[in-house]
């Protein structure tokens, strides 16, 4: 048996965001500043709400607390996250304490976090993979508006991460008939948008991207670049040359076109400060990403790989 789960309603395209009912008393949650939220509410045509724009990258558990007990016995009829992945996460964590509906409105389109049932939240200043059916989303608005006046860097990023998920979930262990079907039509619509100059495509991409991986599970790529993460590489472009390197590992149908994507975005390449014996320590643990890996892997060959990521140029 196969299961798939996607947001109960998916609303996408140009004016999704415009023409998208959406309930009063509903508490947005935000990370930008109020010059670009009030147009964006004012787009969205949301009346009678409250808000919440106090939300930091890598969202520990300490500020969700805050945040539920700020808007308790306000009667809030849902949330609504707006903005980047901490956003999102934020309100996915919060509904699933509070039984409070969310609708999930992606501004920067890469990570698919509106589609899936995973959240990144930090307990005790460690970031922790969450994963819980409650995460999905009630609604999820997909509008290519937010995309003019993303920073190119986070743009790029982002870009990067959505076509690296869709490969590595293409090729994950967990993949089934459905997954394939939406990883593979992900990465043909990403590859056109970077390729050829049509950023417009990436949040249908991201869209995609996030409901194919998000049902399989990324793979080797992710396991890679957390100890690239960690020594503060934006998750995006520490993807462009690990998920190189584990495509090729891999012998991926998707070594070739991850790779020219990537040249074409113009990554640098990486580097590591720990030596890599013991960044392959860090990396053998993550079970999640590497038992779904579609070959097995060695601590010796992940030395080998990062070795190639550091020592060599992948994208050369
Ligand atoms: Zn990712």
């Amino acid at each position: 048996m196969w299961k798939i789960l996607i947001p109960k309603k998916i609303a996408y395209g140009e004016n999704a965001a415009k023409e998208f009912d959406y309930p009063e008393n509903a508490l947005i949650i935000t990370t930008t500043e109020s010059k670009i939220y009030e147009k964006w509410i004012d787009y969205m045509g949301i009346k009678n709400y409250h808000i919440y724009d106090k939300v930091t990258p890598d969202p520990a558990i300490e500020s969700i607390e805050t945040i539920k007990n700020e808007f308790d016995g306000k009667n809030v009829s849902c949330y609504i996250g707006l903005g980047g992945g901490s956003s999102l996460d934020v309100c996915k964590y919060l509904s699933k304490m509070t039984g409070v509906p969310k609708i999930l409105i992606p501004t920067t389109f890469g990570t698919g976090a509106e589609m899936t049932t995973y959240a990144v939240i930090s307990f005790d200043h460690k970031k922790k993979l969450l994963q819980d059916e409650a995460f999905l989303a009630d609604a999820a608005v997909i509008d290519p508006y937010f995309l003019p006046g993303t920073p190119f860097n986070i743009m790029r990023n982002s870009a990067c991460d959505a076509a690296a998920q869709a490969s590595e979930g293409y090729d994950s262990k967990l993949a089934n008939p459905l997954t394939k079907l939406f990883c593979r039509e992900a990465f043909d619509i990403l590859e056109d948008a970077i390729i050829n100059d049509k950023p417009d495509l990436l949040p249908y991409g991201a869209m995609l991207s996030g409901i194919g991986f998000g049902n399989s599970s990324t793979t080797l790529g992710h396991a890679l670049s957390y100890v690239f993460s960690n020594e503060g590489v934006p998750h995006g472009y520490s993807l462009s040359s690990c998920t190189t390197i584990a495509h090729k590992f891999n012998n991926s149908v998707y070594y070739d076109r991850f790779k020219k994507i990537c040249q074409k975005l113009k990554f640098e390449p990486l580097k590591l400060n720990q030596p890599l014996d013991a960044a392959a320590d860090v990396i053998m643990p993550d079970r999640g990403h590497l038992d779904n890996n579609p070959i097995q892997v060695t601590k010796q060959d992940i030395i080998k790989c990062l070795d190639e990521i550091v020592n060599s140029n992948p994208l050369a």
